[in-house]
């Protein structure tokens, strides 16, 4: 533990050096992190914090694991670096793993980021029809509240205008459609899936875009940043044969879904659909080093294998796919069927989710309790009846109460106004079960509060 001169000197040092991202996250004070273990983090005072965040969607594995810390720095001492214009084994190695996971053949370009991964995406989704001699495919659909990074293609893609109308004009030919929420949705619960809004859309909007113009859809099978929005069972099949009958290609923001997070490998393995694009980052390597991959069926790459040296892939990427970053996902991957933590998040996510609907379902705030696996959204509304969403200032209050009784929860990313009230909570994949308890009661706890 830092002495009391050390910590106000850290924190003197940080407020003058260090630009963080999100800073009125911060409402009540920057915790300096110093060290973690398991779903436990500890800050400069010796304070301990249950991440039940997972540090923002990613330490699947849990903090402190020695084996993932040690392939890296095998790895580092036996080749630190060369770029993937040629090749390397742990790349090679993670390549294959991969597609054990995905159950398909993929071929995998690796970044650092899931921005980036989604930038490899739609470049290869525009070439990809050019290659094929479909020069005006170049539009990219997407949904509402959905994140999709940082960059001036997948800002675009994003749809919240809080994160976007400082920085535009963003990258063109990007559109947005509403996603399906079965909290607010006018469709009928047993609405067959064709029929649904939300997919209906994306059918009329690429007929009213010019199919011929529509290079593909991208989405997160659950939105997560925006609202932990869980969609109808038969909404994501249903998008794929809107994107077959228009011709263009399903991307799938893997990013904070894959890796176990939804109780399965990947979260679109819920919806037994095959996209033509996955991106993933995050878990990964459950964010111990940085590293993404975009991952493209084999019939996409093969469209780049021309005679011209202009039909390939003109994108280099210099860190991405490190040696070091990929040793260490492999080791990560492993832990994960080690440790069984698919399941582990599909069992214990389906009892925490049916804990706090128990527990919240009569609190006046509490409009819905949804989720999938170890990902989980709690909607806070002003009046039950109305759905109004509630005042991002007693979203604020429970968060920092729970922080203050020592358990780190998330809210859904500026979305559009109004919409900011929806609790996340997304712990380690193998957070254990007393802490999980621990986590509904603090939940209750500080939700109870706002009664008072
Ligand atoms: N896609 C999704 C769904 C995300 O949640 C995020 C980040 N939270 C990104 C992409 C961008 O990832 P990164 O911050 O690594 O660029």
């Amino acid at each position: 533990m830092l002495s009391t001169n050390e910590n106000s000197k850290a924190l003197e040092k940080d407020e003058k050096y260090i630009w963080h991202s999100m800073k009125p996250y911060n409402p009540d004070g920057t915790m300096v992190i110093t060290k973690a273990k398991g779903s436990w983090v500890t800050d400069q005072d010796g304070n301990r914090f249950l991440d039940a965040m997972s540090g923002l969607w990613c330490v699947n594995v849990g903090y402190g694991r020695t084996e993932l810390a040690e392939a890296a720095y095998e790895q580092l001492k036996e080749l630190a670096y060369f770029p993937l214009t040629q090749s390397h084994l742990p790349a090679i190695k993670l390549g294959e793993k991969l597609n054990e996971w995905l159950g398909d053949e993929y071929v995998i370009f690796f970044s650092n980021s899931g921005s980036e991964a989604n930038e490899t995406a739609f470049k290869i989704a525009r070439q990809y029809h050019q290659q094929k001699g479909d020069m005006s495919r170049y539009k990219f659909i997407s949904r509402y509240r959905a994140y999709h990074g940082n960059s001036m293609g997948a800002l675009a893609a994003t749809g919240q205008a809080e994160r976007k109308y400082k920085y535009e004009p963003l990258a063109p030919g990007f559109i947005h459609v509403p996603p399906p929420d079965l909290y607010r949705s006018n469709d009928a619960p047993d609405c067959p899936p064709e029929e649904l809004e939300a997919v209906q859309a994306i059918d009329r909007t690429m007929t009213w875009e010019l199919s011929e113009t529509i290079a593909g859809v991208i989405m997160e099978p659950i939105i997560t940043g925006g609202g932990v929005l869980v969609p109808p069972d038969g909404y994501m099949s249903a998008v794929k044969e809107v994107c077959e009958k228009h011709g263009a290609l399903l991307i799938v923001d893997e990013v904070i879904c894959g890796f176990g997070r939804t109780g399965e490998p990947f979260g679109y393995m819920n919806y037994g659909v095959k996209p033509d694009i996955i991106t993933m980052a995050k878990g990964i390597t459950s964010a111990y080093l940085p590293l993404s991959a975009t991952a493209v069926k084999r019939e996409i790459y093969e469209a780049f294998k021309g005679s011209d040296q202009y039909d390939y892939f003109r994108h280099v990427n210099t860190f991405g796919g490190s040696p070091a970053a990929c040793a260490l996902a492999l080791k990560n991957l492993e832990i994960m069927e080690k440790e069984n933590l698919f399941a582990r998040s599909k069992q214990l996510g389906e009892r925490l989710k049916n804990d706090l609907q128990n527990l919240l379902q009569n609190h006046p705030y509490v409009g819905d309790v949804r989720g999938k696996g170890l990902l989980i959204g709690i909607e806070l509304v002003a009046d039950k009846a109305t759905k109004t969403p509630i005042d991002v200032s007693i979203v604020n209050k429970v968060i920092a109460s729970c922080k203050q009784k020592g358990v780190i929860i998330g809210k859904n990313g500026a979305t559009v106004a109004g919409y900011n009230n929806v609790l996340t909570i997304a712990p380690p994949l193998n957070t254990e079960e007393e802490d999980l308890a621990y986590l509904v009661q603090t939940l209750k706890e500080a939700l109870n509060e706002l009664r008072d």
